[in-house]
């Protein structure tokens, strides 16, 4: 049998781990399989293109676990009454290719993207951060505030958003946590003034300018989550330019995240080379780092491996027959006539109601 986890389910199990605990442990898993990173089979995703959006699909394994997320981004679904972004993925055994677990992420999404940006943050950003601006006040974003705030410290957040409902819902939901001054700002401008780490996380299908040069100061850590697919950025070139760029998976990064508008010889520094000790991250108090993350396949490879530990932990989800389970496995058709529970002869098989109104 295999394991099916809804998003009411993943929500349940949040609930009952609590959201610092849920954000702290997925952050554990992520940084345990980035510093993993050979041992990894890695690609870049399968993108499919429309005017609108894009569907991806993103498959990553060890030698233990193989897992794939299907996703996609249609910054206008907000209109039709559907999220930007939603997700459901699977988890399989590499010994036999048998599905473990198949769940929802696009809650997991928000929660594996956030938990990324702080294991990113924690090695790339000021030791003594405390304020960060977030642009971008959509479904991502109290994800990303609450990730910052429990595992980072972060004790002030100026938040900014062109759509001020959103803004609002933000501040709204932010308002019981404790030790968290949630201030709303009236531009991008005025909410990256002072701070230590700024996120972008915006959703359009553009090359915008949602932060140039002058609005990042020395010394700040630039946590840039919106831009990822080609043509969709949110930094001006000239900020990379004077800046150390961090990335997950560089083949992927080049085609869509900021660099993709730098040439391919702008450096960059793969994160798990910083996670391992191999590279340095952050060298200097005066430094700009940007992490320019567009979600790689490893972090729902480690998402979908917390799920599965965790719900079986907690007894959350639900066994369904995904696959066929008992009797001879080469007897594919008589498995077919025994879960028709008996109602089905071969015979009978051949002469079914036509099911197509065109056969009828
Ligand atoms: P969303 O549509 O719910 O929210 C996006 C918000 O950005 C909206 O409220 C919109 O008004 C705002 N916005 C657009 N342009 C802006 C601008 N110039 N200045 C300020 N605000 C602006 O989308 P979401 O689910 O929160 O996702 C946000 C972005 O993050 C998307 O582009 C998505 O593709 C990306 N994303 C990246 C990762 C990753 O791993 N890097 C993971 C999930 C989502």
């Amino acid at each position: 049998m295999a394991l099916m986890l809804t998003t009411s389910d993943v929500a349940v199990l949040v609930a009952r781990m609590n959201i610092r605990r849920t954000l702290d442990l997925l952050s554990r898993y992520i940084q345990d399989d980035f510093v993993r990173w050979e041992s990894f089979e890695k690609i870049a995703r399968l993108a499919s293109h429309s005017p609108v959006g894009v569907i991806e699909l993103m498959p990553a394994s060890d030698a233990d676990r193989y897992s794939f997320k299907f996703v996609n981004g249609h910054p206008s679904n907000p209109s039709h009454g559907l999220p930007t972004v939603m997700a459901f993925g699977a988890l399989a055994e590499v010994s036999t290719g048998r599905p473990l677990l198949l769940s929802e992420l696009t809650l997991t999404t928000a929660l594996r993207t956030a938990a990324t940006s702080v294991v990113a943050a924690r090695v790339l950003a000021r030791k003594e951060a405390h304020a960060m601006a977030l642009i971008g006040n959509g479904a991502q974003s109290e994800f990303q505030a609450l990730a910052f705030h429990h595992l980072l410290g972060i004790d002030t957040l100026r938040i900014y958003d062109i759509d001020h409902e959103a803004s609002h819902k933000l501040k709204q939901n932010l308002a019981g946590v404790q030790g968290l001054d949630v201030q709303l700002a009236r531009s991008t401008q005025d909410a990256v003034a002072g701070v230590d780490i700024i996120t972008t996380v915006t959703a359009d299908k553009t090359n915008a300018l949602v932060l140039t040069p002058d609005m990042v100061q020395p010394g700040v850590h630039v946590n840039a989550v919106g831009g990822d697919c080609p043509g969709k950025t949110e930094l001006h070139a000239d900020i990379l330019s004077g800046a150390t760029t961090f990335v997950e998976f560089e083949p992927q990064s080049r085609i869509e995240g900021e660099i993709q508008q730098m040439p391919s010889t702008y450096a960059v520094i793969p994160l798990w080379e910083v996670l391992t000790g191999r590279r340095p991250g952050r060298r200097s108090d005066a430094e700009i780092t940007i992490f320019d993350s567009v979600g790689f396949a490893l972090e729902d490879f480690s998402a979908l491996r917390f799920l599965w530990d965790q719900a079986r932990a907690l007894q959350i989800g639900r066994e369904f027959e995904l696959v066929p389970q008992a009797g001879n496995p080469k007897d594919l058709f008589g498995a077919m006539r025994h879960l028709s529970a008996g109602t089905m002869t071969t015979a009978g098989m051949e002469k079914a109601v036509p099911a197509c109104p065109h056969e009828a």
